[in-house]
């Protein structure tokens, strides 16, 4: 799993629960935005994890943020 800690977690505002990203740092961070709904992530959006093209080594938390997120098309 990628860690909130990790170089390239913080290089993005990841975080594994969305619910704490760093809103001043990042605006465009809305409530409901999570891994899950994002374009990026591999699986359903009800996944606890999932791969996620930016991190290919690790796996993300469906309920994570990071600032990268896109919302998946329904
Ligand atoms: Fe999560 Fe999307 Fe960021 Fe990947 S790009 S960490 S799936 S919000």
């Amino acid at each position: 799993m990628v860690g909130d800690s990790d170089a390239a977690a913080l290089a993005v505002g990841y975080v594994s629960d969305a619910t704490r990203a760093d809103k001043k740092k990042y605006p465009t961070y809305a409530a409901g935005q999570r891994c899950g709904t994002c374009i990026l992530f591999e699986g359903k959006a009800s996944d606890a994890v999932g791969q996620c093209a930016l991190f290919p080594a690790k796996r993300v938390a469906g309920p994570g943020w990071c600032s990268a997120w896109v919302k998946k098309a329904a």
